[in-house]
């Protein structure tokens, strides 16, 4: 499978405006001069009942056909790519005139691969789900690498709210004992 991926909304700037110039203005000035009609996210889940990724094929087609660019992340955008829509080339066949206009101008496809659902690899999104988030729903994200030691990390925040809580200690010896 052949796609071009690793968009995120820091180097956007890069690719829309160039090292010294970066800025949204290409985007916006296209969207209000009428080349591009809008932005649209195509995000999220597979649905089997759906077709098994039919749906999102379709959809975007058609978004990408009225001159929408399209920002894209999870299976949704895996879908698309088996399709070759994460391809330029593909894409542009489909395109709009004006969408089209404006990427071959910029060099962006019509279709933007932002990352996967639970990575967009920006740094204030990954300090506020595996930090702050915290305060506000209890639980947290982590991306740890070694499956045990996120076992063990999970364990530990199950701990921690347990004693908050003021839960009994558990019933039977642990593996993992407490470490809170
Ligand atoms: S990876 Fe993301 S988009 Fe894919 S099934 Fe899981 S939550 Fe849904």
């Amino acid at each position: 499978m052949e796609l071009v991926a690793g968009f995120t909304a820091e180097n956007i700037f890069y690719h829309l405006g160039g090292k010294f110039r970066g800025s949204y203005r290409p985007l916006n000035e296209n969207i209000q001069n009428g080349r591009i009609r809008g932005v649209a996210g195509v995000v999220g889940c597979d649905n089997p009942k759906m077709g098994s990724g039919a749906y999102h094929v379709a959809l975007v087609k058609e978004l990408i056909k009225n001159d929408c660019l399209v920002i894209q992340t999870g299976c949704a955008a895996i879908e698309c790519a088996k399709e070759g829509l994460l391809r330029p080339e593909t894409a542009f066949e489909i395109a709009g005139d004006g969408l089209k206009e404006v990427c071959k101008a910029v060099g962006i496809p019509p279709v933007l691969h932002v990352g996967a659902c639970v990575d967009t690899g920006s740094q204030p999104l990954t300090d506020y789900i595996t930090k702050d988030i915290e305060k506000l729903v209890g639980g947290k994200w982590a991306f740890i690498e070694d499956p045990l030691d996120a076992a063990h990390a999970m364990i530990a925040h199950i701990d921690k709210k347990r004693k908050v809580l003021k839960l009994q200690p558990m019933l039977y010896t642990q593996a993992f004992p407490a470490q809170v």
